[in-house]
């Protein structure tokens, strides 16, 4: 192990570091349909029973179960009753209310038999030889599912379909949630033009910067996105605006050890407090982390589209999620193939997960060029992380795995 190796910020610690660096921002209210992939900060309780009434769930004829238990089977058919229609009662012994799915069950009926079991005629309903009939079938009765004030999403939930129906049914069109972090996404580099443009045989164009706003899209952020050039001073100027205005400055390019790689000392002389810079890990050695006195959050990744996407995933959306206090999550996979990887460095090997018939998480190595090499990402849906103390990884072997795609569906 070399010297650098030995004092090098482990992985562990570096997400250890920027983990106890999680911000709570608060809190704002959004109308519910906007709320989706946002974190509830607080509960949604149901504003009553749930059903609010007897609820019929088939259409039919609803009947007085002693009625049936006294031996009868033709039945008067006394109105009837869409979903929407206020209940009807029956008082008249062997009375029927026609009725349908939805609708509300009088306090003096107690059962529903559907239309396939019955036959009318001249406004007289007759149930089918052979059918019984139970007390309450075909009804769901008021607060089965939940009573008045009881919870149905508890605060911390991050906000999906299910929940957005639930706010929905309950009324509720303001959601309180978290507040998401300001985040701008910096990009630097001379060598990087526009989108848009031509490059130079010697240039290429700016990637990296997309592809992490694509990323923080996901999780309903919407940075700003800004290019510096190699320049001190204007990387100064600029990032001494950006500290002001944003709670987290993602930046890719510039942490390392090249003649124009200028960001860290700039980042120091702006009175940003390193944490560490460069972790044990292939790729994005050279990343760099430190906090503002004032309180802006630096995430500097190293520009190598692979190393910028893989810290993304591996540092930047745990600390969100812990800023959002949503529980880690620690996706575990297998190791598909063998794999030796000598250097003493965390690998985080591009893999290809799926489920296998037996229901395990397989990752198949999917390594591609290297850490230069982001055309292979489409190929590789995770990162598996291979500890930085072993040369060879066997077949079947258990590690930690950063998906950054949705694998389950
Ligand atoms: P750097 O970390 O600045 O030394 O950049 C490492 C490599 O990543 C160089 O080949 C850069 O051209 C490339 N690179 C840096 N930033 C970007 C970006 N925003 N988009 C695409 N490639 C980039
Ligand atoms: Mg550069």
């Amino acid at each position: 192990m070399t010297n650098d190796s030995i004092h090098m910020t482990t992985v562990e610690e570096a997400g250890f570091i920027i983990a106890s660096n999680a911000k709570d921002y608060g809190t704002e209210e959004l109308p519910f349909e906007e709320a989706l992939g946002r974190v509830l900060a607080e509960p949604i309780t149901a504003d009553r029973d749930l059903p609010p009434y007897n609820r019929v769930t088939m259409d039919g004829i609803a009947i007085r179960i002693q009625d049936f238990l006294n031996g009868a089977r033709r039945f008067f058919i006394q109105a009837t009753q869409a979903a929407g229609d206020p209940p009807v009662d029956i008082y008249v012994q062997n009375n029927c209310v026609e009725i349908m799915t939805g609708a509300s069950l009088a306090a003096t009926i107690n059962a529903v038999v559907p239309y396939e079991q019955i036959d009318i005629t001249d406004g007289i309903a007759c149930i089918k030889e052979g059918v019984d009939v139970l007390q309450n079938q075909n009804t769901h009765p008021q607060g089965k599912d939940k009573k008045q004030h009881e919870m149905m999403v508890a605060a911390g939930t991050t906000i999906d379909a299910t929940t957005i129906n639930i706010a929905a049914a309950v009324g509720k069109t303001m959601l309180l949630v978290k507040k998401l972090p300001r985040v701008v996404i910096i990009s630097t580099g001379d060598e990087l033009v526009a989108v848009n443009e031509t490059p130079l045989p010697y240039q290429v164009r700016r990637s990296n910067n997309y592809g992490m706003q694509a990323v923080l899209a996901q999780h309903s952020i919407r940075p700003f996105l800004l290019h510096l050039p190699d320049e001190p001073a204007v990387l100064r100027q600029q990032l001494q605006a950006c500290l002001e205005a944003y709670d987290v400055i993602l930046l890719s390019g510039g942490v390392s050890m090249g003649k124009f790689d200028y960001v860290p000392r700039v980042l120091e002389e702006l009175q940003v407090v390193k944490f560490f810079h460069k972790v044990r890990q292939r790729p994005g050695k050279p990343f760099w982390f430190g906090t503002h006195i004032a309180g802006a959050l630096v995430f500097a990744f190293p520009g190598n589209p692979v190393a910028s996407f893989m810290c993304l995933h591996r540092y930047f959306i745990p600390w969100l999620a812990a800023s959002q206090g949503i529980a880690p999550k620690n996706t575990v996979a297998v190791l598909g193939e063998a794999v030796a990887f000598a250097p003493a460095l965390q690998y985080f090997l591009q893999v290809n997960m799926q489920v296998s018939p037996d229901g395990t998480l397989v990752a198949m190595p999917a390594a591609g060029n290297g850490s230069g090499d982001f055309a292979n990402l489409t190929a590789a849906n995770a990162f598996l992380e291979l500890p930085a103390n072993r040369d060879s990884f066997e077949k079947g072997g258990v590690f930690r795995a950063w998906p950054f795609k949705n694998i389950l569906w």
